[in-house]
């Protein structure tokens, strides 16, 4: 069998009180003659080899899910049994998780979930994986293996498939869409033509994935420091208007990207990139469905993609007040964010910035009078009612919140006067 074995240094996070207890439960610190095989998978060592930082960490082993279970219930550690039907097990310990699948081979796949079959043999178990970098494996003791290549190909930041790229994308079409979100957190160097080929003949198989997976992936792709390349080469190989109905413009996308930074580092937020790269009639509701959005991401997409308020560079700060006070900072800043990438190359940013700037500085101001008030003057529960105090929180704003509670009042006094004269 072909493969490399690499001698690795012992990197702190493979040494923490909870990776040894799950690696003792698991018998892969037992004395030599019955130490189980059990290795480091997936993400934590692609990050160790690229010298990244690690976050969750996968661990493989040959036993079988029930001995997993029974060995982590010896132990006194918590399993879930997540995806038993594929090997998968979690072990919680001191609050982390850690997901232990028994090596498998993958038989009969359908273009998304695998009939499944158990095997001790880690060649079998490298090879069903999906990415080189994504292929090695990491024993306790720093034995690093690499049957195919995934050590040179993280250092060079080549993301390439293990196997035939048509192959191992018919097996499973959610592996186009983890083909660019690893190239944009990973890739460096370009992604071959074979491998973007196959992509582009194969993306009528993109319409079996649930609107889950597809969200699943196109969040983290669109969370990479910088996604434009790998969204470039999406929509070139007719991907991204496959996933995105109508995406395909990334003009506004890659300023936005450039405009967080500039912008006091602002925490990139999936749902305003994903607004970005939609065209400006794009129907919020149809691709919250596709998606699968829960309420609260509907919404805000919807809120961040609606025409009004216009916030540009014309807006005057009554207008900009006003909308601050009715959308909160958060969001009026990413719709600021988002109409500046649109806006024409070279203009000023300084408005812009200005904008910004209120947002950032905004305190949240509460109106001081309610619908008890405007009761309390004798106006009857009703339309009216929502009306008036419409109209005074109105005349509040443009009064810049200024008014204190007797000042709004007085003016609603005023007001109900006039509507019970015009009555
Ligand atoms: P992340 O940092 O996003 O967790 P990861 O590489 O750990 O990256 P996971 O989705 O957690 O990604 O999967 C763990 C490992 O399981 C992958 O590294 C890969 O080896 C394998 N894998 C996951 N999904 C697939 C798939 N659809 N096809 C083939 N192998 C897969
Ligand atoms: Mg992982």
């Amino acid at each position: 069998m072909p493969g490399s074995e690499h001698r690795w240094p012992i990197a702190p996070w493979m040494t923490t009180g909870a990776v040894t207890r799950v690696l003792r439960a698991l018998g892969a610190l037992d004395g030599p003659n019955e130490r189980v095989d059990a290795r480091f998978v997936g993400g934590a060592v692609r990050n160790t080899v690229m010298g990244l930082p690690v976050g969750e960490i996968d661990l493989a082993t040959p036993d079988i899910p029930a001995k997993v279970i029974d060995r982590l219930d010896s132990a006194g550690l918590k399993a879930v049994p997540t995806g038993l039907e594929h090997g998968t097990i979690l072990a919680l310990v001191d609050g982390e998780t850690f997901e232990i699948t028994t090596l498998r081979r993958d038989t009969a796949c359908d273009g998304r979930h695998a009939a499944v079959e158990f095997t001790t043999d880690w060649h079998e178990d490298a090879r069903r994986r999906d990415f080189t970098m994504n292929a090695l494996s990491l024993r306790p003791d720093g034995v690093l293996f690499d049957d195919h290549g995934g050590v040179a190909d993280a250092r060079a930041g080549r993301v390439r498939f293990v196997g035939a790229p048509a192959d191992r994308i018919q097996e499973d079409y959610l592996r186009i869409l983890r083909l660019f979100r690893f190239y944009a957190w990973y890739g460096r160097a370009p992604l071959d033509a074979p491998t973007l080929a196959a992509c582009r003949a194969n993306v009528g198989g993109l319409g079996r994935l649930s609107g889950e997976r597809i969200k699943q992936e196109l969040a983290k792709l669109l969370l990479a420091p910088a996604p434009y390349g790998a969204l470039a080469l999406m929509a070139d190989a007719g991907v991204l208007q496959q996933i995105v109905a109508g995406a395909g413009d990334l003009r506004a996308i890659n300023r936005l990207v450039e405009f967080e930074q500039d912008e006091r580092h602002r925490e990139p937020d999936w749902l305003c990139r994903l607004a970005a790269i939609l065209p400006p009639a794009a129907d919020a509701g149809e691709i919250a469905d596709c998606l699968r959005l829960s309420n609260a991401d509907r919404e805000r997409l919807a809120a961040l993609t609606k025409v009004e308020p216009v916030l540009d560079e014309h807006a005057d700060p009554l207008h900009l007040r006003r909308a601050l006070h009715r959308l909160g900072a958060p969001l009026v800043s990413n719709r600021v964010l988002l109409a500046w990438s649109r806006a024409k190359d070279g203009e000023p940013a300084a408005p812009w910035r200005a904008m910004l700037a209120a947002a950032a500085a905004w305190v949240p101001k509460t109106f001081p009078v309610g619908g008890a008030d405007v009761l309390a003057l004798g106006v009857k529960s009703g339309p009216a009612v929502g009306r008036v105090l419409a109209a005074v929180e109105e005349w509040w704003i443009g009064a810049g919140f200024e008014p204190s509670r007797d000042g709004v009042l007085e003016h609603l006094k005023q007001r109900v006067e006039l509507e019970e004269d015009q009555a």
